[in-house]
């Protein structure tokens, strides 16, 4: 899972081209990673991932550390997030006692010469827990894991801006963050109070100033298309004030409305989504004014600025795609902690209990919460490779993914070659004696050319399970 194959420089240009991406952009995975979740299966559980992770330190890997807070204050009624809305404490901090338990688990597996130099909080909202568990959990974290305490370090968390003022940005510099990303999605408050997130541009605006007074190294912004009400018009105007704010990453979400899969979504009217054509106009103007703006496209809805760690990464060969989307820190083995947390160590995939019911008892009972997973096989590691190399460096290169694997890429994927010679005849791709290099048309359809290489694509009702790119 960590053989890129060479890196290349700065990410090219795309090119919008509506007709392809109508016809190409059908329902796939988003290859967080490969094999997906959907393969993970309960064959794989606590004992082969206690042994995986002991081997792993034989190789004395960095870690990278993922924690899950599940909690938020009220519901957005868009989300698709493993949450629970509450405010009730006993809950929280039942919860809280468990993942404390899990982290001293966690850390007995681990060499304590394997430096922690990534850590991301994730949710829910991270910043739901008040200061006081804040504090305990990051000194649980310090004293079960040895902390890189140095700037390369990339600790970052997720940041709801109605939960955290300027006080609160300055105490995450304080714990050791030096990274955030504020969820925005959209600054009209039409769509805002349709999807129940109200927060305004000036709330944001104070908080990324404070986060730039206390020299967060990097600020990442989300966004969502597709939302009611929405239309070029209107999200040109929060776009303006996006750019003003200068953040130096953006995610841009497709919002998918799957009403019969997340309940909360069933209180959006349907009739207020915009049309397919208008969310192709709006991605289309989105990409057209953030280029102009200087942003690259890093690839699936993730842009940066050239001086930003996910550009350079792609330059010295570790940006990967894991469970966060774009990642820097390609080299470290992930563990992750909390409800539905996926760890990646070695060749293993491991995912903690979905439910926290089920995620506490586990743990009370003197367990780790694994509940599923995957062993990758050598098929898979192969296929892995490949979908990391195209969506990460839109570049495979023969020659050096058979010195890699000792390989004969040609022979191998013989099959998958011919099938993408209708990608090549569409201008997708180039095919050629060397590799496969994705074009400026390609970059926006990255999954469905990764897909030719999915070979358990097969297994999967891709209508029931995912929904559109784009
Ligand atoms: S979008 Fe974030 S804050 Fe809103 S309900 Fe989902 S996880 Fe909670």
């Amino acid at each position: 899972m960590k053989n890129v194959p060479a890196a290349n420089s700065a990410p090219p240009a795309i090119c919008f081209d509506q007709e392809l991406i109508e016809r190409y952009d059908g329902r796939g995975p988003r290859y967080t990673s490969y094999p997906t979740a959907l393969q993970f299966s309960e064959r794989l559980g606590e004992a082969e991932y206690r042994a995986n992770a002991l081997n792993s330190n034989a190789g004395g890997a960095p870690l990278s550390l993922y924690v899950h807070i599940p909690f938020c204050h009220s519901l957005c009624y868009y989300c698709g997030c493993n949450k629970i809305v509450t405010r009730n404490q006993a809950r929280v901090e039942r919860y809280m006692e468990m993942l404390h338990k899990e982290i001293r688990m966690q850390s007995e597996l681990f060499d304590r010469s394997r430096q922690t130099r990534q850590l991301h909080f994730g949710g829910g909202t991270p910043t739901y827990l008040d200061n006081d568990q804040m504090d305990e959990l990051m000194a649980a974290l310090r004293t079960a894991f040895n902390f890189d305490e140095s700037d390369e370090r990339e600790f970052s968390i997720e940041v709801d801006p109605r939960t955290v003022d300027a006080d609160g940005i300055r105490y995450l510099t304080d714990l050791g963050f030096n990274r955030l990303s504020l969820g925005i999605q959209d600054f009209d408050p039409t769509v805002q109070e349709a999807v129940n997130r109200m927060q305004s541009y000036e709330e944001v605006s104070r908080l990324v100033n404070e986060a730039r007074a206390a020299n967060f190294k990097s600020i990442s912004f989300d966004l969502i298309y597709g939302l009611p009400h929405q239309n070029v018009a209107s999200f040109d105007t929060t776009l303006d004030r996006v750019i003003g704010l200068r953040p130096d990453r953006l995610a841009v979400y497709n919002y998918a409305h799957l009403p019969e899969r997340f309940k909360g979504q069933r209180m959006i009217n349907a009739d207020d989504i915009p049309p397919p054509s208008t969310k192709l106009d709006i991605l289309h103007h989105t990409i057209d004014r953030l280029s102009e703006s200087g942003y690259l496209y890093i690839g699936m809805d993730h842009f940066a600025l050239p001086e930003d760690d996910l550009v350079l990464a792609r330059g010295d060969g570790t940006l990967q795609r894991n469970f966060q989307g774009y990642s820097t820190h390609g080299e470290c083995d992930l563990i992750g902690l909390g409800v539905s947390s996926i760890s990646s160590i070695g060749n293993v995939y491991a995912q903690n209990a979905v439910t926290t019911m089920e995620y506490e008892t586990l743990i009370e009972d003197g367990h780790l919460p694994i509940k599923k997973g995957i062993a990758v096989d050598d098929d898979d590691l192969l296929r892995a490779d490949v979908i990391q190399a195209l969506m990460c460096y839109d570049r495979l290169d023969f020659g050096a993914f058979d010195a890699i694997h000792g390989t004969d890429f040609r022979e191998y994927f013989k099959s998958e070659l011919e099938r993408m010679n209708p990608l090549a005849g569409d201008d997708l791709i180039e095919l050629d004696a060397g590799g496969i290099n994705i074009t400026p048309k390609g970059r926006l359809l990255l999954r469905s050319i990764a897909m030719v290489f999915d070979r358990h694509m097969a297994e999967v009702d891709t209508d029931k399970r995912f929904s559109r790119a784009i």
